[in-house]
């Protein structure tokens, strides 16, 4: 049996008519910047969010990068966030010339640890950025620093509880495109402005910049695709939460050892990823390609060792947690087109591995 990790043909072509429509409607429209298809998904997006604003961008990236523009943050100003997370999270701050102040993760939760964060939080600290890995909602530090959450993993899981939240619609997201996608939510009616306004050049009106921006703008043929993805939400959601539920009674009931950790469940996880952990990882990984089931590592390295952040000093040692966690974490299948029998199967081939 062969179980992949994501299943984009199956997912797409449950609504591929009307994906196919809405295509169709830009394409015939002539508007492939901006104009109603982005207009409507953004109303669309800020209602299933919670949130009273929200700006479609170019990629997760670029909305975590448009909002530390957008607060301003740049050379001597630092940002607190975790080291077990994609590059984006800290790169669009470094790029910005502030400093990356990595703080460890909590062990069960794999998320940004609020005490850790909070800790090494100074005078020149602008933003903390908890992310919401693997879907679940991460604790939010009690300081008086504005909290940007890299919610690239986590849509779903409700409104943002910090300043604003970064989305992605990477195509194996929860939410997926045909291609790069993002957006900013905020109920901060002056940051959603200033986004607004550095997503294209600055420019008020057209041609007039009154700030220092970029291209960060959503094509108006993804938002018209991402309107169609959007609106199975609720559906998808259920699906991963119903399949991660799956997934723990088959452990439970395989009785398989300690050194095989599920990951901590929460009532708003979304599960993007279903996470196990185990110390022999690498030998369980070979094991289940062998045997036709595709996983992944999320992430091999903590970045706080990436060669391009050698010179903030950090080295092996400095976040045990989060360096342990990179060898043990083990990403199963947990797409909403994944059988029942892939689940007994991917849930067979852990044991058998556990029985050798
Ligand atoms: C996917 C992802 C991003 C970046 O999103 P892109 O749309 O690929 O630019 C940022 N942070 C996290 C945690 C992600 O998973």
């Amino acid at each position: 049996m062969k179980v992949p990790l994501f299943d984009m043909a199956r997912e797409l072509a449950a609504v591929r008519v009307e994906i196919d429509a809405a295509i169709a409607q830009v394409l015939d429209s002539g508007v492939f910047i901006g104009g109603p298809e982005v207009a409507a998904f953004e109303r669309e997006l800020a209602v299933a969010t919670g949130s009273a604003h929200a700006i479609g961008v170019s990629s997760g990236t670029d909305a975590l990068h448009a909002i530390y523009l957008a607060l301003g943050i740049g050379p001597g100003d630092e940002v607190v966030t975790t080291p077990l997370t994609f590059f984006a999270t800290a790169g669009s701050a470094a790029r910005l010339g502030a400093r990356i102040v990595f703080a460890d993760v909590d062990d069960d939760a794999l998320t940004l640890d609020p005490h850790a964060a909070a800790s090494v939080c100074g005078s020149r600290t602008r933003a903390i950025v908890p992310v919401h890995l693997f879907g679940r909602l991460a604790a939010m530090p009690a300081v008086d620093v504005p909290i940007v959450e890299d919610a690239a993993q986590s849509l779903g899981t409700g409104a943002p509880r910090g300043l604003a939240a970064a989305y992605s619609f990477f195509p194996t997201k929860n939410v997926g495109a045909l291609g790069d996608a993002g957006a900013v939510v905020t109920g901060d009616a002056a940051l959603a402005d200033r986004i607004t306004l550095l997503r294209s050049h600055g420019a008020r009106p057209k041609y007039h910049h009154v700030a220092i921006g970029g291209n960060f703008r959503l094509d108006a043929l993804q938002a018209a695709v991402l309107r169609v993805k959007l609106a199975q939400l609720a559906t998808t959601t259920a699906t991963r939460r119903a399949h991660a539920a799956d997934y723990r009674a088959r452990f439970a009931a395989a009785q398989l050892p300690a050194e095989l950790r599920l990951p901590g469940h929460t009532d708003e996880h979304v599960y993007h990823q279903f996470v196990i952990r185990t110390p022999r990882r690498d030998a369980l990984r070979d094991h289940l390609r062998a045997a036709g089931v595709d996983t992944e590592v999320y992430y091999p390295s903590p970045l706080h060792v990436q060669p391009c952040f050698a010179d903030l000093g950090y080295r092996a040692g400095s976040f045990p947690i989060a360096e342990r966690a990179c060898t043990e974490v083990l990403a199963l299948p947990i797409h909403p087109t994944l059988s029942e029998q892939a689940r007994a199967y991917v849930v067979d081939q852990v044991a058998a591995f556990f029985a050798r």
